[in-house]
């Protein structure tokens, strides 16, 4: 059987800013920073906003994206918090990932100024321990500036938030992260831990995910962290099970619009019901001729697979993955549903 779609709205996205890191478990595609002005981005982004107040009838969302690191400039940053507040999004945090190293001074005038626009919530993201951490981000001596990132935004009287990334063969190391964190003289912090996505670099990394009795075997205080949607994870064997036996549902998605110069300047010249409809017709064709979830599942499951994703969308990239390897001239339609 075939998939269908349930469209959801559009994300809009420009890969602006430039990103400090070469993670090699980075979602995106590709990090590198293609130049758009924020000026017509955020026109674009708010001609959907319009629209959708005026047109919408079923909940449709907006989703924009100036990336791909919070390297921006005040004015820029000033813009994104504006978008957001007319979306009705609350947009306090500020991503450490992706940012330049500063010494503490600089950082400190970096945070106050970010500050003042509203932001009151740093976020780090940790993969291991010190050098194993560096390892996964492939930048040297970042293990110690996000710690001591946190630190001083602690006493800058910001919120933390700390998230950690689970990698199977660095679960050992994750005890001195703890420790390290809990070093932090702060009360407002919120902590996580998630096994990775299955996304960009990350596909190649299928080694590091953990398992179901890796889970098992975690430390209590490790268990304590888990993200609070951990009990919807499952392996893919659990997945299999859950997708065969029930109905085979649409693909419920955003239409994805990638800003560039030159689709800037199509944009410009068609109106949000020509953008949308354009998009559509490529989607609907694509899902037209990829397998639906179901099939996917039943096609190219592996009940032997007991490694855990943790959630059906990372699953089902696995098994679109595995189905490209026999169809490999549908590159081009699965890369316009699973990007
Ligand atoms: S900081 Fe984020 S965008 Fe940059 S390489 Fe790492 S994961 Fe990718």
């Amino acid at each position: 059987m075939s998939r269908t779609l349930s469209i959801t709205g559009i994300a809009i996205h420009a890969n602006n800013t430039s990103c400090a890191y070469h993670c090699r478990y980075c979602q995106l595609a590709t990090s590198k920073p293609k130049s758009v002005s924020f000026t017509r981005h955020a026109a674009l982004v708010e001609r959907f906003i319009d629209w959708q107040a005026a047109n919408a009838v079923e909940p449709f969302e907006v989703w924009p994206w100036y990336g791909n690191s919070y390297e921006h400039d005040l004015p820029t940053l000033a813009g994104i918090l504006r978008l957001d507040q007319r979306l009705g999004r609350e947009h306090k945090v500020l991503l450490l990932g992706g940012l330049r190293h500063r010494t503490r001074s600089e950082m400190h005038e970096f945070l106050e100024a970010r500050c003042e626009l509203g932001i009151d919530t740093l976020v780090a993201t940790f993969s291991g321990h010190g050098e194993r951490h560096d390892h996964w981000n492939n930048k040297a001596d970042n293990y110690r500036f996000q710690i001591d990132s946190l630190h001083l935004a602690a006493e800058m009287g910001m919120e933390l938030q700390q998230r950690i990334l689970l990698m199977r063969n660095d679960l050992s190391g994750l005890e001195s992260v703890l420790n390290d964190l809990d070093e932090i003289d702060s009360r407002r912090f919120t902590r996580w831990a998630i096994p990775m996505f299955y996304s960009g670099r990350a596909r190649h990394l299928e080694s590091e995910r953990l398992t179901v009795d890796d889970f098992v075997g975690l430390s209590s205080r490790l268990r304590a962290c888990l993200r609070e949607d951990w009990p919807n994870w499952q392996s893919e064997r659990q997945w299999m099970d859950q997708v065969c036996s029930g109905a085979d549902e649409a693909q419920r998605t955003s239409l994805f619009f990638a800003v560039t110069e030159a689709s800037l300047e199509w944009a410009e010249r068609h109106s949000c019901e020509e953008i949308l409809a354009s998009l559509e017709a490529r989607y609907r064709e694509s899902a037209s001729r990829l397998p639906s979830t179901r099939a996917l599942a039943e096609r190219y499951g592996d009940k032997n697979n007991e490694r855990v994703y943790f959630n059906l969308r990372q699953m089902e990239r696995l098994w679109m993955e595995r189905h490209l390897q026999m169809h490999p001239a549908n590159a081009d339609r699965v890369s316009t549903l699973f990007a």
